[in-house]
């Protein structure tokens, strides 16, 4: 199981790529702060133990630096849990009411600081740029390497700066466990791509869906419920999902909890590789709430037994109830 150590060798090593080691070092110790003041042991169902050695690499990095805190972290391989807390009693009483009042800010969010928050808004207009420039169909498949070359060569949008980027990628490779996502991340790399052979579009809909599975298991429930049901969210690559969650947490005040509990993070997105969202025509909004299981179409899908959903109700993920977002095991 990959731990502690591994995950700040990951950080630091791909920082040392582009900055110079004060930046890395910076990169780290956020990390540990992050770690350390944003996550309660019982949130994270952590023992005494294990929250101690945690503690034992921050007081390394504030004391020694980088290279003795690397070395902390390394030698005692301290077990940051990769599954989600085994919640019992009154931890699972508040984590319920957190998630079915998803869009409230509840004790314990975690958010970005003031400094983040600035990056996040400058981060997230340049992702506005981007895709008012290319337009949305195009911005669905778009990767991160082809975004940072596209701002770059576009006046119009203006190239990330070395910040931006240390932002974006923190946010990609910091573990979405420490603000309360629990869900699994089917696209492990930030430079992660949309193979556009595999895809198709979906006419009327400006979405894309995989061919094999995906697309077999949206023509099926066409085929059944007729042509009120629409594909509303298809295929989204990683940068399509960071602005999707970068816009939630603006929206939030910078609240990353509230933004994951509505959203998985750029990276923990299954319709990066094979799910959808399904509507019913003339729905609008209601799609995309609690009220689409009143809708023909989801009746209809429910009575029909074919339809597994990502995000159940009441699910250990830390994501709302979605009733509209179809799983594909692929
Ligand atoms: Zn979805």
């Amino acid at each position: 199981m990959p731990g502690w150590a591994e995950w700040m060798h990951k950080g630091s090593f791909r920082i040392a790529n582009r900055c110079n080691s004060m930046k890395r070092r910076e990169f780290i110790r956020s990390l540990a702060g992050v770690a350390v003041s944003l996550t309660p042991a019982s949130l994270l169902g952590m023992t005494p133990s294990a929250m101690a050695q945690v503690h034992e690499v921050q007081d390394a990095l504030m004391e020694s630096g980088e290279s003795a805190a690397l070395s902390a972290a390394e030698g005692r391989a301290v077990p940051l849990p990769d599954l989600p807390p085994r919640l019992r009693g009154r931890e699972l009483e508040n984590y319920l009411h957190r998630l079915r009042a998803f869009n409230a800010t509840h004790d314990g969010d975690v958010f970005l600081d003031a400094k983040r928050f600035d990056l996040l808004r400058s981060a997230l207009a340049r992702f506005e740029r981007i895709q008012k420039t290319i337009g949305f169909g195009n911005f669905y498949l778009l990767s991160f390497d082809e975004a940072v070359h596209l701002a770059q060569s576009r006046a119009e949008v203006g190239a990330f700066t070395v910040d931006e980027l240390d932002f974006l990628e923190q946010i990609f490779y910091e573990r979405a466990l420490l603000y309360g996502f629990y869900g699994e991340k089917p696209m492990k790399n930030l430079t992660d791509q949309i193979d556009r052979s595999e895809v198709v579009k979906v006419p009327n809909s400006g979405n894309h869906l995989y061919r094999g599975k995906p697309l077999e298991m949206y023509t099926l429930l066409r085929r059944r419920v007729g042509s009120k049901l629409i594909l509303t969210s298809g295929v989204r690559s990683v940068v399509k999902q960071f602005m999707l969650f970068l816009s939630k947490i603006h929206e939030g005040n910078g609240n990353l909890s509230r933004a994951s509990r509505s959203l998985a993070p750029p990276g923990y997105s299954y319709h990066g590789i094979s799910d959808f969202d399904v509507g019913q025509t003339g729905y609008g909004q209601h799609n995309f709430t609690e009220k689409f299981v009143e809708s023909e179409v989801f009746k209809h899908l429910h009575a029909m037994g074919v339809l597994s959903l990502r995000y159940p109700r009441d699910n250990l993920t830390g994501v709302r109830f979605e009733p509209w977002h179809v799983k594909v095991d692929v």
